[in-house]
């Protein structure tokens, strides 16, 4: 891989731990103990089909900016995207959050000290963004996301989750968080010397 890397980095998932937090807060809505396991599929009433509005009210609570500049980080991403950023690595972190979330996403990334980088915010697909920055590796966990970003970078990582368990293809590589995924990169940076 050419280096130094220019790194996307998706926000929930990968660093904001917000799928926990929003079952937790779903399940509250709810009355009902929700299992991240059966959280399987992107929309979250082909999961839990006997939630009425269910989805209503997850983009509700996604759009909430006290909700979103309260989710804890992923562990070992402050430690990782730093480590990155130390190596000399240029990091872009690339959310599909609405344009409205960007200043509590911004406010968000600096109270929880991660590296400078650049927020970019995309709606819909992140692929334009990705071919225009000439990323060379993403790290996501939207099954949908990584499969079109795979086309146009040559390395994607893919965090584990129940939701895109299904997901195979040859740019993608599996981890199961950052500590994983730091030892990948390191070995294939080493690989490619
Ligand atoms: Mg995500």
């Amino acid at each position: 891989m050419q280096r130094p890397l220019r790194i996307g980095l998706d926000i929930d998932g990968v660093l904001a731990d917000t799928d926990r937090p929003a079952l937790e807060a779903i399940g509250r809505h709810y009355g009902r103990q929700l299992d991240i396991d059966d959280w399987r599929s992107w929309r979250l009433s082909d999961s839990f089909p006997d939630l009425p509005g269910v989805d209503e009210y997850s983009d509700s609570l996604f759009s909430d900016e006290a909700f979103m500049s309260s989710l804890p980080y992923v562990p070992g991403a402050i430690w990782g995207t730093f480590a990155l950023a130390r190596r000399g690595h240029r990091l872009f972190y690339v959310t599909s959050r609405a344009e409205r979330l960007r200043s509590c996403t911004g406010r968000w990334l600096g109270a929880n000290s991660f590296p400078i980088g650049e927020l970019l915010i995309a709606p819909g697909s992140k692929v334009g963004i990705a071919r225009e920055l000439g990323l060379n590796l993403f790290v996501e966990d939207s099954a949908r996301n990584a499969l079109e970003l795979a086309e146009v970078c040559p390395v994607v990582y893919l965090f584990d989750y129940p939701w895109n368990r299904e997901v195979s293809h040859p740019n993608i590589t599996r981890v199961s968080g950052w500590r994983e995924f730091m030892r990948k990169v390191a070995q294939c940076l080493s690989r490619s010397r």
